[in-house]
């Protein structure tokens, strides 16, 4: 059974009512939980994301050599040395990595996709395994990025270095 008739899903990618983005340029943007998030639970579906041509600051890398923009306001998702978000590039997903209360900002570990950084900065989380400098899994120590939850493609490229 084929289906031939599928309406374009670019406006009907499921998208979460649980988050807000708060602040604006002069202060920074951030991603809020507005309610309670179970871990586990997908805050959005990536199946509408552009594909990038160039790799920016707002851009996420989803496989060895793509990357997807304008991520709605999940565009805005801070990192975390201490993810409370997972983005997944093989179930093209936001989840949430644990329970996340109301009001808590949501943050992901930006190595789990970026493999070398557009524009990387430093972490002053100070989190157990904070990185420190954030460029990308590239310039990670093998026992750093162990502790941390990577995709599918980030292992790919950290077996071919
Ligand atoms: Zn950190």
């Amino acid at each position: 059974m084929t289906m031939t008739s599928e309406p374009s899903t670019s406006t009907s990618t499921m998208m979460t009512d649980g988050v807000r983005v708060l602040g604006d340029e002069q202060t920074g943007r951030r991603v809020v939980a507005i309610r309670a998030l179970q871990a586990g639970e997908v805050l959005a579906e990536l199946g509408g994301a552009q594909r990038a041509s160039v790799a920016t600051r707002y851009t996420v890398q989803v496989d060895v050599d793509a990357h997807i923009d304008g991520l709605w306001q999940f565009t805005f998702l801070n990192h975390s040395c201490a993810p409370n978000v997972r983005i997944d590039t093989t179930a093209m997903t936001i989840s949430a990595a644990r329970n996340v209360a109301a009001g808590e900002e949501l943050g992901y570990f930006y190595p789990s996709t970026e493999w070398m950084m557009a524009e990387p900065f430093d972490c002053h989380c100070g989190s157990a395994n904070c990185v420190g400098r954030v460029t990308g899994a590239a310039d990670l120590n093998a026992d750093v990025l162990d502790k941390h939850w990577v995709n599918r493609h980030i292992t790919e490229l950290r077996a071919r270095a």
